[in-house]
């Protein structure tokens, strides 16, 4: 049963959103809350979806964020399925799909962000898959049951990820983005080199420099064909070519936004009983002296966290460094910092483009690192980003091992 006035409401059900009602739970243990999500799935963690649901170390039911039990022990009210489609910050209330209205004391946008779509013709064709949530996992691992062959479009994140996972399942893949190599605005590019030759060895066969201009439909085959003329044949078509925050209900109410919804160090958008956290927000990133949006796992866990303490009243300034993660087939890999391959980079190796500490730096300043097959060294990797000493390259070999 829902009510018409909460103490806390959140939009979006995400990671971000449920990490805000532990936030809120640590400063507040009465307050009314609301959680309202557009997926029909109680929050879950979505980094599985892409890792180790495939290689069977996870199952889909251990990647909710939290049992059913613990939204009752809490006593939040949890509205699934439901789209918000308004703000109204004069009224300090929310509406619904249905138009139901609830007012707010203080609200959270952890609204996350959605798909980018291919702008070509058959950007739109069914069973095209642009991977995301849970739902989507549930059908592509349906469909690739029955698939030999499958077109992935994208070499980032999702595209890598996906790749090696239906290639693990004995599906022959083909990948096909426009960047020079595989997750391109990150590794550097030796690395990617000899990461794609791993992925090639394996019969990946990846079509670097390249896009999609249409995907049609051929019986039961998606026929994409690309700028060079290539007409790539598969029984599964799946694209993973980034996300777009979602800002609409921040900018129908009058919100700043850029990049993201502009929020200060509590986390605060323009109006002060609003917040933002996770995929969505522009902050302002302390240890790297800069403003920006960042979507991975571990920011929307830490950063809907402090959201949810400082809508409490924790008056709480963000400054965490998240890390973020990845499995390519053997190869593993932590990242933390400012990992923008366009910096200068520098490999410590203990076996080249397999284990050892990538630095990113400017002006000799660590800026970011990338822990390749090298575990337990994200703390260390902070400290060394936040000390921003100047270094050489002879003094930070063997810095972190
Ligand atoms: P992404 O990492 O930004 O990668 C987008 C890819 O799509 C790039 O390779 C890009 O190429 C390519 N691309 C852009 N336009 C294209 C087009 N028209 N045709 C073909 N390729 C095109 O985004 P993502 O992989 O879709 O990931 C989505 C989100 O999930 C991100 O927020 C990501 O952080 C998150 N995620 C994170 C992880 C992780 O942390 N391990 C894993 C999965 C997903 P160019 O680079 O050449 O533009």
């Amino acid at each position: 049963m829902t009510q018409d006035r909460y103490d806390y409401v959140i939009v979006g059900a995400g990671l971000a959103g449920a990490s805000a009602v532990e936030g809120i739970r640590q400063h507040d243990k009465q307050g009314s809350i609301l959680l309202a999500g557009a997926e029909p799935q109680r929050p879950y963690n979505r980094p599985p979806l892409s890792k180790q649901l495939w290689t069977g170390k996870e199952t889909l039911e251990k990647i909710f964020i939290h049992g059913a039990e613990f939204y009752e022990r809490e006593r939040v009210d949890l509205a699934l399925a439901t789209q918000i489609d308004a703000v109204d910050a004069g009224a300090r209330e929310i509406r619904d799909r249905q138009g139901r209205r609830y007012r707010y004391g203080k609200l959270l946008l952890a609204t996350g962000g959605s798909p980018r779509r291919l702008p070509i013709p058959g950007g739109g064709l069914d069973g095209l898959s642009y991977f995301r949530t849970y739902d989507d996992y549930v059908q592509l691992r349906r469909a690739a049951a029955s698939a030999k062959t499958a077109v992935v479009i994208g070499g980032g994140f999702i595209g890598s990820e996906i790749a090696a996972a239906l290639n693990m399942s004995g599906i022959e893949v083909s990948m096909v983005f426009p960047g020079p190599h595989l997750v391109d605005r990150v590794f550097p590019e030796p690395l990617a080199r000899a990461l794609q030759s791993g992925f090639a060895e394996r019969g990946v066969q990846v079509l670097a420099g390249d896009r999609p201009v249409s995907i049609t439909r051929s019986g039961m085959h998606f026929i994409v064909r690309t700028e060079k003329g290539r007409r790539l044949r598969a029984d599964l078509a799946v694209a993973g070519i980034g996300i777009t925050p979602n800002l609409t209900l921040a900018a129908q109410t009058g919100l700043q936004t850029g990049d993201g919804i502009v929020v200060n160090e509590l986390l605060q958008t323009s109006d002060p009983d609003i917040y933002a956290a996770g995929d969505n927000a522009f902050f302002p990133y302390r240890s790297l002296g800069k403003a920006m949006r960042i979507e991975h796992w571990d920011h929307a866990l830490n950063q809907g966290r402090c959201a949810g303490r400082n809508m409490a009243g924790a008056g709480e300034t963000y400054d965490y460094m998240p890390f973020f993660f990845s499995d390519l087939f053997d190869f593993g890999y932590e990242a933390v910092g400012n990992v923008d391959a366009s910096l200068e980079t520098w490999a410590d190796w203990q076996e080249e483009n397999r284990t050892g500490v990538i630095y990113y730096l400017v002006d000799g300043v660590v800026q970011g690192v990338m822990l390749c097959n090298v575990w337990e060294k994200v703390d260390a990797a902070r400290e060394l980003i936040r000390a921003r000493k100047r270094w050489t390259h002879a003094t930070l070999r063997g810095m972190i091992r």
